[in-house]
């Protein structure tokens, strides 16, 4: 790790008096590996063929665990099937308090700042299959691995966007959640992230809480009355915690909520209201603070109503592509150009409207692009958790097939009758291949292909 700025060095001590040099020495320290378990596609960590030796469990996150070292994911087949997501552990601390604030019902949530999507597939596990999450990141650089690990995920009630947080200003009193990880100085990844050393400065600092606001004040009116907004970062220091959400409560018409736990390691904020704090020498993880309030009334302004538009009715899947769901009956099919995919039949009207303000870069599940009646089944499908298996002859490959097809390279063709293959990897989904008898035509996407040499035993992770 670079040499730590020494302004920072200075604000710590301040804040965590004798507990500094603790602090310190944990900074000096590897960051221990977590990872946690894809529900959808494993029911419990225990079933799973993890990529290394589980240490222990995540004291707040269910199906969650520590690995003895990092290993090569790249080379783990699962975790290119969306398997399970490699998340730093404190940020898991959503689960618990997700599975406090949920009602039974089906809810509309947001998760404001998305990318790269640890925080949207830990949400999506928890919600029920009739509620809906819009997963957006304003940097088109950042929202394209955000689709793709929404993707793997495998859920299709799922609208992922690429917006600024103001163009969601239309979406009046929408959400019952809106999650605001905020983008910022990224002290609390100081272990796993040299650069956010290199990069820190009490004016970024200063910056970054400005624009932590900013941010709060554009998306606050898209709260429902009675919703609730979490709001979190990855930093220690009480400019970019403690004031803005103490600014927030000051500014709009909301109230605090707490989050019963009994983990001794989650230190409280330093503020008259409830919010939490994880510092790596007392949790195992990275540094990160949150809290929770909740939409009083209504909020000012004006309500912009959405224009109604008419839409032409939905076409039929074709019977051929139907048998791939497990329950056709749900779902609406849309086309985008050559693109046919799925939306629940619930979720159509209000992704219709969606689309007036937003700009959407996925939806539901992409099932086949269909040419001159041509069909090629289409990646997302293959790691759909709707996707009818029954349906699909199944290509099951060893570890050097499987990666070989991840490479995006030719596998040995197998005897089959069957124009399309599911290939999967110990029972996980990894994509297609078209069968043309003597050889297979791999069908994984070439964004996706894993770039490493197998050959070589420098492995840079994907
Ligand atoms: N929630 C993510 C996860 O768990 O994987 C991590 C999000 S990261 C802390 C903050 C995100 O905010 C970044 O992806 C960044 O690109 C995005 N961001 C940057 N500037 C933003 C802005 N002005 N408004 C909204 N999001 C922004």
């Amino acid at each position: 790790m670079n040499t730590l700025p020494a302004p920072f060095e200075e604000r710590m001590k301040k804040q965590l008096g004798s507990e500094a040099p603790a602090f310190f020495k944990a900074l000096q320290t590897e960051a221990p590996v977590s990872i946690r378990l894809n529900p959808g596609k494993y029911r419990e960590i225990h079933s799973i063929p993890l990529p290394g030796r589980q240490t222990s469990a995540v004291s707040w996150c269910e199906n969650a665990c520590y690995l003895a070292e990092r290993p090569v994911f790249t080379l783990d087949p699962g975790f290119h099937g969306g398997a399970y997501y490699v998340q730093e552990a404190s940020s898991m601390f959503l689960h618990h308090i997700l599975k406090q604030l949920l009602p039974a019902r089906p809810v509309r949530m947001l998760d404001l700042c998305a990318a790269p999507g640890g925080k949207s597939t830990l949400a999506a596990s928890l919600l029920s299959p009739e509620s809906l999450l819009v997963s957006n990141e304003v940097i088109r650089s950042r929202a394209a691995i955000l689709k793709e690990n929404i993707i793997k995920w495998g859920h299709s009630n799922i609208v992922v966007t690429s917006n600024d947080p103001r163009d969601f200003r239309p979406l009046r009193e929408t959400f019952d959640i809106i999650l605001v990880d905020a983008p910022c100085s990224g002290e609390g990844m100081f272990r796993k992230d040299p650069l956010s050393v290199k990069e820190w400065s009490e004016s970024n600092l200063q910056l970054c809480s400005e624009r932590q606001c900013r941010i709060l004040s554009e998306i606050w009116d898209c709260l429902k009355p009675e919703g609730f907004l979490i709001y979190s970062t990855c930093t220690y220091n009480p400019e970019e915690n403690e004031s803005v959400l103490s600014w927030l409560l000051r500014t709009f018409e909301a109230r605090s909520i707490p989050i019963n736990h009994s983990f001794d390691s989650i230190t409280p904020g330093e503020a008259d209201f409830p919010c939490y704090r994880f510092y790596p020498h007392k949790t195992q993880g990275e540094g990160f603070f949150t809290g929770i309030v909740q939409k009083q009334t209504a909020s000012s302004g004006l309500s912009r109503k959405n224009k109604k538009q008419k839409f032409s009715k939905p076409e039929p899947l074709p019977g051929y592509l139907q048998n791939y769901l497990l329950r056709p009956e749900q779902y609406i099919t849309y086309r985008n150009e050559n693109i046919t995919g799925i939306v629940l039949a619930n979720h159509a009207e209000f992704i219709r409207q969606l689309e007036q303000s937003l700009r959407i870069t996925y939806k539901g599940c992409e099932i086949a692009e269909i040419n001159n009646r041509k069909i090629k089944l289409l990646p997302p499908l293959a790691l759909w958790q709707g996707l009818n298996r029954k349906a699909c002859a199944v290509y099951e490959a060893d570890l050097k097939t499987a990666l070989t097809y991840l490479k995006k390279e030719d596998i040995p063709a197998i005897p089959v009758k069957a124009d399309w293959l599911l290939v999967s990897y110990k029972d996980i989904a990894l994509g297609w291949c078209k069968n043309l008898g003597s050889r297979l035509n791999n069908y994984y996407p070439k964004e996706w292909r894993i770039r490493m040499d197998l050959n070589t035993d420098k492995h840079p992770e994907s």
